[in-house]
């Protein structure tokens, strides 16, 4: 039998990008599979479980038949008043329950988001280095990705002038992510406003993703943009989650808050795709907004520690330039100074080559910056044992020096 080729596959499908960090990933679980001792600086997600307090809710829902059965398809109507009330207080955003939509996880509320707002060749301002999910949720609605590029040297945040530059007649809507992954930059309140205002004086929808409010540190302070902004509310949809604020990446419950009439769209498209999300995590995400942020304060504490080791060290090593960053567990650096070396008898051109004979040398894995949008960078998580972060930095300076 032959096997199937990739032509039977939609033309939709074959246009989507494989993860340009799969391969790299690949290569570090088989290297951890064969006995390795592979430090991972990859994942995008925290190391602390799930609060006890969280999963007890869990637990709960499990015995309860109630919870056997289909919800809305916008959500438990409790999760969603509990969502607009959570909003109030972590941002001041004032919504109704009825403007939340519950989707398994933040990147699902984004697909369905991009699916209500964007038609066929409408273009999608995206800052780069973005989360790579973006562009490829855009193309399977049709839009057209604007990347607009930022460096180390602009601390990765884009302009109201570049915004400006980028402006076309198709232009539907901008992508704002703040604090960001890939780079952990965040923007400060007076960034936010001017880029608020530039939206709503262009009638331009603002997709704000929320997902690391309250991971931020240092001076920086999370500023939401319709709040700073009330005039973009009415072009203006809010992504958020419980997966990176409660670590809670595997229960999968994120949500969009959006004006009625994409809600009415968001919750027509959920209704034939998922039905709901599972009853038992709706809980658990109860729990996590109802209940208090004393968690989140122990792991930013955590996180804000870790941070400073990355960036000191990053910093160190010979040819890697770190922005300081500020929010999210991200660093960014720049590798470029190392190009053209010689190590482990291969020379580094590239991101990817880098990541590629660190993984090798150093048994280090990182996530190379070309699937970001941002060639010569690699990505590095903090969310990892302070002991394991300060290793695998020190492997890294070992195979540089
Ligand atoms: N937005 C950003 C910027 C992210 O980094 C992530 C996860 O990595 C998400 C959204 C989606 O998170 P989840 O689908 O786990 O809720």
């Amino acid at each position: 039998m032959s096997s199937p080729s990739q032509s039977v596959l939609s033309a939709r499908i074959q246009a989507v990008q494989e993860s340009a960090t799969l391969a790299i990933d690949a290569k570090a679980k088989a290297l951890k599979a064969a006995g390795e001792d592979v430090i991972g600086f990859g994942a995008g997600e925290p190391d602390f479980p799930t609060p006890d307090h969280i999963v007890e809710a869990a637990q709960k829902a499990c015995a309860d038949p109630a919870m056997h059965r289909y919800t809305p398809a916008g959500g438990l109507p409790a999760l969603r008043e509990a969502i607009a009330q959570k909003t109030l207080r972590d941002s001041g955003l004032e919504v109704q329950a009825s403007q939340v939509v519950v989707a398994n996880g933040g990147k699902h509320a984004l697909y369905n988001v991009f699916q209500a707002l964007v038609d066929v060749g409408d273009e999608v301002l995206v800052p780069a280095p973005y989360w790579v999910s973006y562009p490829e949720q855009i193309k399977l609605a049709g839009g057209v990705t604007v990347a607009l590029p930022t460096g180390v040297a602009t601390n990765f945040r884009v302009t109201v002038e570049q915004l400006e530059a980028a402006r076309t007649p198709r232009t539907k809507a901008l992508l704002f992510v703040s604090p960001s992954n890939p780079t952990g930059a965040v923007y400060p309140h007076d960034e936010v406003v001017a880029i608020g205002r530039w939206a709503a004086e262009h009638g331009i929808w603002v997709i704000t993703d929320e997902i690391y409010e309250h991971l931020v540190y240092g001076d920086a302070r999370f500023t939401s943009m319709p709040v700073a902004v009330p005039e973009v509310q009415e072009r203006c949809v809010v992504i958020n989650g419980v997966a990176k604020t409660y670590a809670m990446t595997g229960w999968r419950v994120g949500w969009s808050i959006a004006p009625p009439a994409v809600t009415a769209g968001i919750l027509k498209l959920q209704s034939h795709l998922t039905s709901n999300v599972s009853n038992v995590a709706q809980v658990a995400a109860l729990a996590a907004v109802s209940g208090g942020l004393d968690d989140v304060a122990i792991m930013r504490e955590t996180y804000d520690r870790r941070r400073q080791i990355a960036h000191r060290m990053l910093n160190a090593l010979p040819g890697v330039v770190c922005a300081e960053p500020q929010g999210a567990f991200y660093a960014f650096p720049s590798v470029e100074g190392t190009y053209g070396r010689e190590i482990g008898g291969r020379v580094i051109g590239s991101a990817m080559d880098f990541c590629d004979v660190m993984l090798d040398v150093a048994k280090v894995a990182m996530v190379p910056g070309e699937g970001f949008g941002a060639p010569g960078y690699v990505r590095i998580s903090y969310a990892l044992s302070d002991a394991d972060l300060t290793e695998g930095l020190d492997r890294l300076a070992a195979a540089l020096s």
